[in-house]
């Protein structure tokens, strides 16, 4: 172990923090963006329904409002006939027979005239006037299948333009008159204007883009509000794919292209009661979405920009993070190396020691221990005064580190002008080599202007092997015993223990 080692172990954990701070905040846009789109295709599917909803309200209160009306041309159609079959309404005068035929035409909305025909399809009873209009109804479809079908019950036409100078749209509801036999006796026939429709959408509120419309099974555009084109109505849409939709699905709403404007729509639709019609509610999508849409862009400005604050955040914590990082990995450095040579220091090399020690013990390996010591040192500093002094000690130094290069090896500053080597897996004879190489080199040092000679080391040698087993202190000590011996024996010199 070495204090370069030591080193690279720094960045790395720094840089795996960072990732985990970029990781996390990544992973919390991300999960923020996920819940923000969650929540807003969820609000537009909620727009969505409530404007459905709000649609299918409307058509359920047409289609009530209309069912009531039928009924009334119904009771309308009844009590004519009823009146009809009575004998002593035959006698009285024309005025009062026609307000007894025509007592139950209630005022239902712009209901169209109601007729009694007899049985060749002759007007003989007409709500409009006392004198009955001239005229001959037996082409039409009611009357035909009244006289071909002897069944009681309303018949209602599909829609048709009036006869009269006005050709609005109408529906007619008639009933058959049966003798008591069975016998045909004639219709009676009620018309509704389906300008009925346009005073019954126009009451309803709903956007300025979106329309009420009135369609006939077979896919004639009757009424409409709010009114778009007038040469609308009367158009035929049954070739139209929504058209088709309609009819097919009968009741319900689906979201589509209009083909007439060119935009998305909302459309919710339901038979008129047992009528040949179809209410459509047709709402754009763009003012039903209106309100989502501000929300929309509101939220997600606001989720962008926290967001990107989030992020912004996160970099400047990265790059403090590093800092931090760098500055704690300097500290630990320079807690860990001597001023002055920029070897390891007392404290990395005690704590050195006792790593390979253990790992010695261990592996069984050998680990042997240097000291180093310049001799007459004193003297030198005496003479050449601290700072070439200082200067000759990073000389040694650099000698030093440059004899010792494997990875598990560690020179270190021991104190004042002693040094010491840690020579991992090392045997004595190993390290005796070394250290002579080192002697060697700063004998060859060159000379400090004025010296008399050159600078010189004395070194000392202690091995641990299995075979000797002493502990971490003897190891020490033998090392500084030799060292003592070295300095006795006449220095410049390198002992051994072994
Ligand atoms: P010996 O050969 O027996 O080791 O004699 P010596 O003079 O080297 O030993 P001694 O222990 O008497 O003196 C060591 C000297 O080393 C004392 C001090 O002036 C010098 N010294 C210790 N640390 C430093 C240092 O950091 N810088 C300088 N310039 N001198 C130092
Ligand atoms: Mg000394
Ligand atoms: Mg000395």
């Amino acid at each position: 172990m070495s204090v370069s080692n030591e080193k690279s172990q720094h960045p790395i954990s720094s840089t795996r923090s960072e990732q985990l701070l970029t990781l996390g905040s990544v992973l919390l846009v991300i999960a923020i963006f996920s819940i923000v789109t969650f929540l807003l295709i969820r609000e537009r599917a909620n727009a969505e329904l409530s404007a459905a909803r709000a649609a299918n309200n409307i058509v359920q209160l047409i289609d009530a409002d209309v069912l009531r009306n039928v009924e009334l041309y119904d009771i309308s159609l009844l009590g004519l006939i009823a009146a009809s079959r009575r004998e002593d309404l035959k006698s009285v005068s024309p005025t009062i027979r026609h307000l007894a035929y025509f007592d139950r035409a209630t005022a239902a909305p712009y209901k169209g005239d109601i007729l009694l025909l007899d049985n060749k399809g002759d007007v003989i009873a007409d709500s409009a006037s006392v004198e009955p209009r001239q005229g001959n109804y037996a082409d039409r479809e009611y009357f035909q299948s009244h006289v071909n079908n002897p069944a009681p019950g309303m018949f209602i036409s599909p829609p048709f333009r009036a006869r009269s100078a006005e050709h609005d749209w109408r529906i007619s509801f008639s009933r058959r008159v049966s003798g008591s036999q069975g016998e045909f006796l004639g219709v009676a026939e009620a018309a509704m204007r389906l300008s009925y429709f346009d005073q019954l959408f126009n009451s309803l509120s709903i956007g300025r883009d979106s329309t009420v419309n009135l369609i006939s099974k077979n896919g004639i555009l009757l009424a409409q509000q709010p009114r778009l084109a007038e040469e609308l109505i009367g158009k035929d849409f049954s070739n139209r794919p929504n058209f088709q939709r309609i009819v097919k699905e009968g009741n319900g709403s689906f979201t589509s292209m209009s083909d007439l404007y060119r935009d998305k729509r909302l459309y919710t639709f339901s038979k008129v009661g047992n009528l040949p019609l179809i209410v459509i509610v047709a709402l754009s999508s763009d003012e039903v979405f209106s309100a989502w849409k501000r929300t929309a862009v509101v939220v997600s400005s606001a989720t962008a920009a926290l967001c990107v604050s989030l992020l912004w955040l996160t970099w400047v914590l990265r790059r403090e993070l590093r800092r931090r990082h760098n500055a704690e990995h300097e500290l630990a450095q320079l807690a860990a190396t001597d001023a002055l040579t920029g070897l390891a220091n007392r404290r990395t090399l005690d704590q050195a020691l006792r790593h390979e020690w253990f790992r010695a013990q261990r592996s069984g390996m050998p680990l042997s221990l240097m000291m180093i010591d310049a001799d007459h040192f004193k003297a030198f500093n005496d003479r050449h005064g601290h700072q070439a002094g200082d200067e000759a000690l990073r000389s040694l130094a650099n000698v030093i580190s440059a004899h010792v290069r494997r990875p598990a090896d560690l020179a270190a500053r021991y104190g004042g002008e002693e040094f010491s080597v840690i020579l991992a897996e090392t045997d004595s004879a190993g390290a005796r080599q070394i250290a002579e190489n080192i002697r060697k080199a700063v004998e060859q040092l060159p000379l400090v202007e004025g010296a008399d000679g050159p600078m010189t080391v004395s070194i000392g040698i202690s091995t641990w092997t299995t075979a000797t087993d002493i502990s971490l202190e003897s190891l020490l000590f033998a090392a500084d015993k030799a060292l003592y011996q070295a300095k006795e024996n006449g220095r410049n010199r390198v002992v051994d223990t072994a």
